[in-house]
């Protein structure tokens, strides 16, 4: 019922029933939200019905409750009703109209509308425009309950606060102005919410064990509480807490903790790339009860069209993201100077230096500067100073010792120069040239990717060379 009220599309007008005069407004007028809030003004800015309905009636239910006692069947009724109510958000509102992730037979179809209504958390079509509308705008100024405007305001700091209706991004909801059961609760809204949120929780206590007062504090005010705050969390805490293992640009995340809460609705991250797969834990160990009735449903006859993607396409979207991780990773890594940015050398300025004292070895035409290091060669120092000034490509590739791939590695990070006409770097010279991929494999960023084993000095079966005579 609450949110039914702040958020009403202009478009909607008169077939909102549940519009009041206090949030209807001239649309020639500027809307209260285009007015900065001022300690004068504050009061303007607040939705006080939609405050009522979340924060009033559950504290004066918490006061009551003090002196209501609590029997143990109201308790495993409260429960109970609080588990279907949810499922109706989640498997109705959420994955049944707002993603048509399946189809439902009429009886699930009511079934789902009716708990739904007793949720009270608006209509199936206004609560499926506006989930529409997240989907689609996601953390823009468009997404009507963006995370990016603090944890708070996307958990219901939007229903407490104005909302300005020309914001909120479009969304397309023809199919459900053709779906007579949406229409029918749609306009028959504040009858369903008040026997489902209240009258039928209520009356299920006292018929059923004479607990009339209990059945309406728990079941009813105090159940719909609980069963909006957890619901609310797929749009603050699904956006906040957990791993992206299928994409990182926009908020959406994945975690367990999200799913106890929201009866499997945490696998977040995977229901923003996925939003029409019936399910959002893929993983057979995790939490999603709404998928497991969903499913049950489907063996008894009542659900059908259970949509699903591919497991090749879900794969690939998170080798994708693992991929972007790793490049994130490998960016952070010394690789050594590129070898297009190194000088060139000719080949006797080389043996010049090295004969000057500087520690300088050429492997694969690269040359590299070992001075630091020869006193920390684990061949020892007579070793490394055997190659000094020579072409040291086959000693270094398994003439003298079959240098490890950590060697080759740590040896690019000491590379000075290229050498002119050196064969490796001009075999690699050429290919890049040529643009040829074929040699020289690059991340997203142009950074090039250095697998082990293929590093520019690995030479397999070098020709043998006046160095490593
Ligand atoms: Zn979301
Ligand atoms: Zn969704």
């Amino acid at each position: 019922m609450p949110t039914q009220q702040a958020n009403a599309a202009p478009k909607a007008g008169s077939s909102e029933p549940l519009r009041s005069s206090a949030t209807k407004h001239d649309p020639k007028k500027p809307h209260i939200t285009e007015t900065p809030m001022t300690r004068r003004n504050w009061y303007k800015h607040v939705d006080w019905l939609n405050v009522f309905f979340i924060i009033g009636i559950p504290a004066i239910g918490c006061v009551v409750a003090f002196w209501t006692p609590l029997q143990w069947k109201t308790l495993v009724w409260s429960i109970a009703y609080y588990y279907a109510t949810g499922l109706g958000i989640t498997a109705g509102y959420h994955r049944l109209w707002a993603h048509t992730s399946y189809s439902a037979s009429l009886p699930l179809q009511i079934f789902l509308a009716a708990v739904g209504g007793g949720a009270v958390e608006g209509s199936i079509r206004w609560w499926a425009r506006g989930h529409r509308a997240h989907h689609r705008y996601t953390d823009t100024d468009k997404d009507p309950y963006s995370v990016r405007k603090g944890l708070l305001y996307s958990h219901f700091g939007w229903m407490l606060m104005k909302q300005n209706p020309k914001r909120i991004g479009r969304s397309d909801i023809t199919d459900l102005n053709e779906d007579p059961v949406v229409i029918w609760q749609h306009k028959h809204y504040i009858k369903v919410v008040l026997f489902m949120g209240l009258i039928f929780p209520t009356l299920v206590a006292g018929l059923g064990w004479g607990d009339y007062l209990g059945g309406f504090i728990y079941a009813g005010i105090l159940r719909i509480f609980f069963v909006q705050q957890a619901t609310f969390c797929v749009n603050s805490l699904a956006h906040w807490l957990g791993d992206q293992p299928f994409d990182d640009r926009n908020s959406p995340r994945d975690h367990v903790i999200t799913a106890l809460i929201t009866l499997g609705e945490g696998y977040h991250n995977f229901h923003h790339e996925f939003p029409s797969d019936y399910r959002n834990a893929i993983e057979w160990f995790q939490y999603d009860p709404t998928k497991w009735c969903i499913w049950t449903w489907k063996q008894l006859g009542l659900a059908y069209d259970l949509k699903q993607f591919r497991s090749n396409e879900i794969e690939k979207g998170r080798v994708q993201q693992l991929q972007k991780k790793l490049d994130q990773k490998r960016s952070q890594l010394d690789w050594g100077v590129p070898l297009e940015q190194l000088p060139v050398m000719e080949w006797d300025d080389y043996v010049e230096q090295a004969k000057n004292g500087r520690g300088l070895i050429a492997v694969a035409g690269v040359v590299h500067d070992v001075t630091d290091f020869i006193n920390d060669h684990p061949g020892g120092k007579a070793m490394i100073k055997s190659g000094i000034g020579k072409d040291a490509t086959a000693m270094f590739n398994g003439g003298v010792y079959l240098h490890s791939n950590a060697a080759h590695n740590l040896l690019s990070t000491m590379r000075v120069g290229v050498i002119r006409g050196g064969m490796e770097v001009e075999i690699w010279k050429r290919a890049q040239q040529d643009n040829k991929d074929t040699m020289i494999v690059k991340d997203e960023h142009g950074n090039r990717i250095v697998r082990a084993g293929a590093q520019v000095t690995k030479v397999i079966d070098p020709p043998a060379s006046a160095g490593a005579a």
